[in-house]
């Protein structure tokens, strides 16, 4: 049975009430400070930059709970589209993963000081200068697909080896890919300092697992708390206490091209997860208004493959890469 464009995916994890992190001590609403006094890194954990990708909503509501403090430097947590996580509905869960656009598509300046408004973009105008202030910064997300989890690290010349190397001093997850930026818009990942390999401040975006699936929470808490370890705002004691995963071995995968949808009768000819290697270049893999997907080359491995019912034409459906070394 074919039923790769539907999202027929269990909500396994439950949405946690945030309401109570509303209140600021930096005059941002959903944005919390917390200062060691002492000098050192500031650090950003970002959660909610998608609306329905819950994960990384529980692993800040976690660390405020465990009344997480740095030890030095500062470490900021941010629950970034609020609104689009208030209309969360675990009837139709693909329904808000933003109000009125891709919250992660907006964060060149171009864009971020252009005319157009939208909710999404007002949220963006708020939070930027703060961002820009992050030497460490982990944005935690979720797939639509049931894929193993992996660590988006931009792009290898624009910063995306530094990314690389703190993914692989926290040691999690197994996957790291680079890729080629993103058609639609910048990511906040690669914006600014983030994307200038000259600077030492570094990005990195978490993708958990499946938006709903309970594994994803482990993982998300996890990367966390070794985020928070190996940027030294946490001790060892008190991350390593607190995390079981297995140690794994990492590995690159270099995305090369992208696949946007031409129709909305995008099909999927077979249930593909994500980190499939596809052996033979040639074989047909979607249907998309009488054009056929193929794969490019020999082994190439699909990325994120969309599984969501909710894309428009010109939505990034699957990626293609090629595995690789941790140095490139
Ligand atoms: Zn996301």
């Amino acid at each position: 049975m074919n039923n790769s464009t539907t999202s027929s995916f269990q909500v396994e994890l439950t949405a946690p009430d945030i309401s109570a992190y509303r209140k600021s001590n930096v005059g941002i609403d959903y944005v919390t400070r917390l200062d060691s006094g002492k000098p050192g890194p500031h650090v950003i954990v970002q959660a909610l930059t998608h609306g329905n990708e819950l994960s990384g909503a529980i692993t800040l509501d976690y660390l405020f709970k465990q009344n997480f403090q740095p030890t030095c430097g500062m470490v900021s947590f941010i629950f970034a589209n609020v609104a689009a996580y208030d209309m969360w509905d675990p009837a139709n869960p693909d329904s808000n993963r933003y109000v009125e656009e891709d919250f992660n598509r907006v964060w060149s300046d171009e864009v971020l000081k252009g005319p157009r408004d939208s909710v999404e973009l007002r949220r963006a105008r708020e939070l930027v200068d703060y961002i820009d202030t992050a030497d460490y910064l982990l944005d935690l997300h979720s797939m639509s697909a049931p894929s193993a989890p992996l660590m988006v690290c931009g792009v290898r010349p624009q910063g995306g080896q530094k990314s690389v190397n703190l993914a692989a001093k926290i040691g999690l997850p197994e996957w790291l890919m680079m890729d080629t930026g993103h058609p639609n818009g910048l990511r906040m990942i690669e914006r600014a300092a983030f994307g200038d390999p000259s600077k030492h401040n570094t990005a990195i975006l978490l993708e958990a697992g499946q938006h709903w699936e309970k594994a994803c929470e482990q993982i998300a808490r996890e990367t966390t708390l070794k985020f928070l370890k190996v940027t030294g705002v946490a001790s060892a004691e008190w991350a390593d206490l607190r995390c079981s995963l297995p140690a794994v071995e990492q590995k690159v995968v270099q995305v090369t091209e992208g696949y946007a949808a031409r129709s909305l009768d995008f099909e999927w000819l077979d249930v593909y997860n994500g980190l499939e290697v596809i052996a033979k270049a040639g074989m047909a893999l979607a249907e998309d208004a009488g054009h056929t997907l193929r794969a490019p080359y020999d082994n190439a491995v699909l990325v994120m493959p969309s599984r969501s019912k909710r894309f428009t034409v010109g939505s990034t459906m699957v990626r293609f890469g090629r595995v690789e070394g941790l140095k490139g």
